[in-house]
């Protein structure tokens, strides 16, 4: 690779050096606010590294034909796509397939998206988005993992593999881990917004999974739109080069986000010439959108603000990217024409997802075992997302067809046949505010408002309700109602369906809330009135397929939370990984005086992290270990036993948390170290075990060191992490 591109760089004139890293977007899909023009031309000048949203192999081939036979080098171009959950087989918003706790399945779903998009011409996609957030104000937890290092880490693994493969074949795709870094910890939830933090918790809390998605190998990475220490990322030296490439040894290349670099002009770091020298120095390699890169470096090479060694650099690992790709080889690698025609939504990848989706949602609750539903009888379907096709697919979904995803009453039609009577009506609209569900209802994802009177489409569900057996409520927010640019300072369901929440309530028959969200809500109401909440996120073009499987028992649900929903928005941030305090609430106890808590509600939240019921039960015996005093090296196994004692087979995640007792900085109350899903028949029992090593006690230090401290250490391991079985063990260096 050095030889060829060694060589290749030699023909290059400064001039398309620079061009390398300019990425425009094609305006074919909308994800910001600023466009490109004169793309064609710029492309035949050699002035264009890649290009990104652009959608079709035919329209692909004939960009890159313009690359490779108009350009003086014949440089390929990267075609780079936000393939975020799914291509256009569109699996559960990445917030939902964390809920799985499945390793496979998730690098699963990378896999499949990274076959179709490379079907269709793509070679390099956005994601995984791995940014940590435990503000569910923030839209953009939607896209994520939430809240836990630990758990973020395996699935930025996950992901990375999934769309890279071992190496780059032509089913495979470069993988762009993002938005580095903390741009989940946006104040107030407010999207964009600063984040600060101190690098003690950076570095154990928020860098993990990125850091992980580097070790795996990933290609890529994009700069974040925040600040981090007062300084926008974009521009951060620290971040990008000496974390990044020093410490982590990440060896691919920086991509900014959509307009970074230009955005630090607003930061207040300087105008675009002096932005995007900043930006250069720092460590980016290639500038979405902005085209600043390609309109100021030449100057800034002229006045010494940049060295000619870092536009080479910058230069080289787009080189790279492209030939690591194959794409020197062959331009036309992704291009092929019938794979877009046969690979692409297919028959085998849909019934992969549609068994995906089922795994993501998370049973939150089942009083008297209403769920599953009986295949018989009347049932009153009831919502604004009963019967809609275009949420389902959930917040960036950018390549799905919407037309083709599968509404809930589709999906119940479907799997029930005639065995069930469905009546169904709108009940409400999406809020009583239109203006407001207009934003919620951007990219074509429109709820179709109804416009008569609330309490005529209330009535009239009423109406239903009374002559059903049993009520499904398909309520909660619409797919666009989180995502980029999609804060809300009110996480509950909003205020329209509320009121049918509680209209269908009075009916007295039984309801269950199927509950779409792309957040954790502030439930604590429905949970105290309603009798079954299943949260089905946003499942995915399948989605209304596999909400039915789940409804009516085909499939036993064995997601568990990702992020703490809490009782109202005044907890946030809440998690169950925090600090002790030095007055810590006494487990159990609500308020107390002159103790870490507040006035109106106790410190717990509605469903802790980890939490998630299943159609049959579990029990938990007390935890075995090898050892309860180790030195240095040894591996400590701790085993439980877990117990299927309901009447239906069943998935379990079994989880294990460690606290470190004293420490020399204060730790948390517990972290996730490990976890295994497994599948127990009714009534069947299995052991389960976890090696634990002094690999998994490490934590960086006040002098930022990772390494681990002797001591007393609690091992726990449980159904969720409020309900653990506990031992303390004590391990000396
Ligand atoms: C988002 C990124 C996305 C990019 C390209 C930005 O607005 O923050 O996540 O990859 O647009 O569409």
């Amino acid at each position: 690779m050095k030889t060829f591109i060694d060589a290749l760089m030699k023909k290059m004139t400064l001039e398309e050096k620079i061009g390398q890293l300019n990425l425009p977007g094609s305006g074919d899909i909308v994800t910001g606010q600023a466009g490109n023009s004169d793309i064609a031309k710029k492309i035949e000048q050699g002035k264009v590294g890649g290009l990104f949203n652009i959608k079709s192999v035919a329209k692909i081939k004939e960009v890159q034909k313009l690359a490779v036979e108009k350009s003086r080098l014949k440089i390929p171009l990267l075609f780079g796509m936000d393939v975020i959950h799914g291509y256009e087989t569109v699996f559960p918003i990445p917030l939902g397939l964390s809920c799985s706790w499945d390793m496979g399945l998730i690098k699963r779903s990378a896999q499949i998206a990274a076959s179709e998009a490379s079907a269709d011409g793509i070679n390099w996609t956005f994601s995984p988005m791995v940014d940590i957030a435990r503000d569910p104000r923030w839209g953009r937890i939607a896209e994520g993992s939430g809240e836990d290092p630990y758990l973020g880490s395996q699935i930025a693994k996950a992901m990375v593999t999934g769309y890279q493969g071992n190496s780059f074949t032509k089913n495979t795709i470069m993988s762009c881990v993002k938005h580095y870094a903390m741009y989940g910890a946006a104040e107030a939830g407010r999207d964009y917004n600063t984040t600060d933090m101190s690098r003690q918790r950076m570095f154990n809390e928020y860098l993990p999974p990125y850091k992980a998605a580097v070790d795996v190998g990933v290609g890529s990475v994009m700069a974040s739109f925040n600040e981090v220490e007062g300084v926008p990322a974009t521009g951060n030296k620290w971040l990008m080069t000496d974390v990044l490439r020093k410490q982590w040894g990440f060896k691919g290349f920086v991509v900014t986000d959509y307009t970074g670099i230009n955005e630090m002009v607003d930061h207040g770091i300087g105008d675009l010439q002096a932005a995007s020298a900043r930006a250069l120095t720092s460590g980016i390699d290639m500038d979405m959108v902005g085209e600043g890169l390609l309109t100021t470096t030449q100057r800034s090479l002229k006045e010494g603000k940049v060295t000619l060694a870092q536009i080479d650099a910058a230069c080289r690992r787009i080189l790279e990217a492209k030939y690591k790709l194959g794409l020197f080889d062959d331009p036309y690698k992704y291009c092929d024409e019938n794979r877009a025609k046969t690979e692409v939504f297919t028959t085998a990848n849909r019934k992969e997802a549609r068994s995906i989706a089922a795994q993501s949602f998370v049973l939150l609750k089942n009083q008297n075992n209403i769920l599953p539903l009986k295949k018989s009888g009347t049932i009153a379907l009831i919502g604004p997302l009963a019967d809609n096709k275009e949420n389902m697919p959930g917040t960036w979904s950018v390549a799905a067809d919407f037309s083709k995803a599968t509404s809930l009453l589709t999906g119940l039609k479907e799997v029930l046949g005639s065995q069930v009577k469905i009546l169904q009506a709108r009940g409400a609209n999406l809020d009583e505010d239109s203006l407001f569900e207009d934003r919620a209802g951007m990219f074509g994802k429109s709820l179709h408002r109804d416009s008569r009177p609330a309490a005529v489409i209330i009535q009239e569900a009423i109406d239903i309700a009374n002559q059903a057996d049993v009520i499904v409520a398909a309520i909660g927010e619409s797919a666009e109602m989180s995502g980029e640019s999609s804060s809300r300072t009110n996480i509950e369901i909003p205020g329209a369906q509320k009121d049918l929440l509680k209209a269908l309530l009075k009916t007295g028959k039984p309801v269950i809330l199927v509950l779409f969200t792309g957040r954790p809500l502030a439930l604590k109401w429905e949970n105290d009135n309603v009798p079954a909440i299943l949260n089905v996120w946003f499942g995915g073009s399948e989605a209304g397929y596999a909400i039915a499987d789940v409804l009516f028992g085909d499939v036993n649900p064995s997601g568990k939370l990702s992020t703490t929903f809490p009782q109202n928005v005044g907890q946030v941030p809440i998690y169950y990984a925090h600090k002790n305090t030095g007055r810590p609430l006494p487990e159990g106890k609500w308020f107390q005086k002159f103790r870490s808590n507040y006035l109106d509600v106790s410190n717990d939240p509605v469903y802790p992290f980890g939490f998630g019921l299943s159609y049959t039960s579990f029990s938990y015996g007390e935890i075995g270990t090898s050892n309860t005093s180790l030195k240095g090296n040894q591996t400590l196994t701790a085993t439980v036993t877990v117990t299927n004692t309901g009447k239906y087979d069943g998935k379990e995640v079994v989880q294990l948390y460690i606290r470190d007792v004293v420490g020399s900085v204060t730790r948390p109350v517990k972290e996730l170290k490990g976890f295994q899903k497994i599948e127990l028949k009714a009534g069947e029992s299995k052991n389960v075990s976890f090696n634990i090593t002094p690999e998994d006690l490490k934590f960086y230090n006040y002098d930022l060191k990772y390494d681990w401290e002797p001591g007393d250490f609690e091992i726990m391991i449980g159904t969720n992490s409020r309900d653990v079985k506990k031992v303390q063990v004590n391990w000396v260096k």
